[in-house]
């Protein structure tokens, strides 16, 4: 009876695995094709100095425009996206229209503020992430000064040294690096000790509540305490609403990004706020 019950089980979740694996091969599938058929577009979020109101920044995040599901964010497909590689390639597509995109701004209009582009785990691992980021510098023409790519505490975890020299030759070439979703991952205060990193970014959850949540607001005024006293830039994520910002505003951050400013544009409408 033992038996016939495990035999069961086992049917059952090698149906399922079955099912899992089709379904991510389809995906996978899928978004080759999307890449081949440029489905994929780039959405622009400003990032704002909230004193001024000034543009001080632009991150560019990644859509899928699906011809029946119409536009999708990257949450629904960036996690099989990584597991099966393919991220890289979409990644690297990201990396050089991000900076196409932004030397045209410049030239078309004088936009003149960096570009933020996220890079993936696997994208960082790649050996040729130093030479990616040069070629799209080289190819666009954009000033490495002009671009900030974004990494996260998580992918820094496997290889903390090589992730040391890797961001150490990115910086050598010019380019800035954020440190993305900052708090969030487990060793934050080590990584902010030893990563050569430019930026900080305030991940959302410590907006949320921080209006009525005084250790949010605590933490959030020792984060920026800190990173101007390691000479390093700091920008809020996420914030929504007027009260938030006030918040922020309270522990002395400058620098935000949220849809209480603008959500992500697509490039006809970031085109037409920022450079008419
Ligand atoms: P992220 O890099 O932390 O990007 C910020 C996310 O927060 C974006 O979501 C943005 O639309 C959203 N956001 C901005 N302001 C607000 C706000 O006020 N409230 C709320 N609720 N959300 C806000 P999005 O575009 O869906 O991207 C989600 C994540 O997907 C990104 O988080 C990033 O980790 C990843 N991602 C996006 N584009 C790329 C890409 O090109 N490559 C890679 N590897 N990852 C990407
Ligand atoms: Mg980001
Ligand atoms: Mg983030
Ligand atoms: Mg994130």
């Amino acid at each position: 009876e033992a038996k016939k019950d495990t035999k069961e089980s086992y049917f059952f979740y090698n149906t399922m695995l079955h099912q899992q694996l089709m379904k991510k091969i389809c995906i996978e599938d899928e978004l080759q094709k999307a890449l081949y058929k440029q489905q994929f577009v780039l959405y622009y979020q400003p990032q704002v100095d909230a004193g001024s109101g000034a543009l001080v920044g632009v991150e560019a995040l990644l859509r899928w425009e699906h011809p029946s599901h119409g536009i999708l964010p990257p949450s629904g497909f960036i996690a099989v996206a990584e597991e099966t590689g393919i991220i890289r390639e979409i990644g690297w597509w990201v990396l050089n229209e991000a900076c196409r995109q932004m030397k045209k701004w410049q030239e078309t209009g004088a936009l003149n503020v960096p570009i933020s582009v996220n890079l993936s785990f696997n994208q960082f691992r790649d050996e040729t992430v130093v030479k990616q980021v040069a070629h799209a510098l080289k190819m666009s023409g954009l000033a490495p000064n002009r671009l900030n790519l974004e990494i996260t505490e998580s992918m820094m975890a496997e290889d903390l040294e090589r992730s040391v020299r890797i961001l150490n030759e990115i910086r050598a070439l010019g380019v800035g690096v954020s440190l993305d979703d900052f708090g969030t991952g487990y060793s934050s205060l080590s990584y902010l000790k030893n990563l050569p990193i430019n930026q900080l970014k305030i991940d959302r959850s410590f907006v949320i509540d921080i209006v009525r949540n005084h250790r949010d607001q605590a933490i959030v005024a020792a984060i920026v305490t800190l990173a101007k006293q390691l000479w390093v830039d700091v920008i809020v994520e996420g914030i929504e609403t007027e009260e938030q910002l006030r918040a922020i505003e309270a522990c002395r951050c400058r620098a935000i990004q949220g849809y209480y400013y603008s959500q992500p544009l697509a490039e006809s409408d970031f085109t037409e706020k920022y450079l008419a």
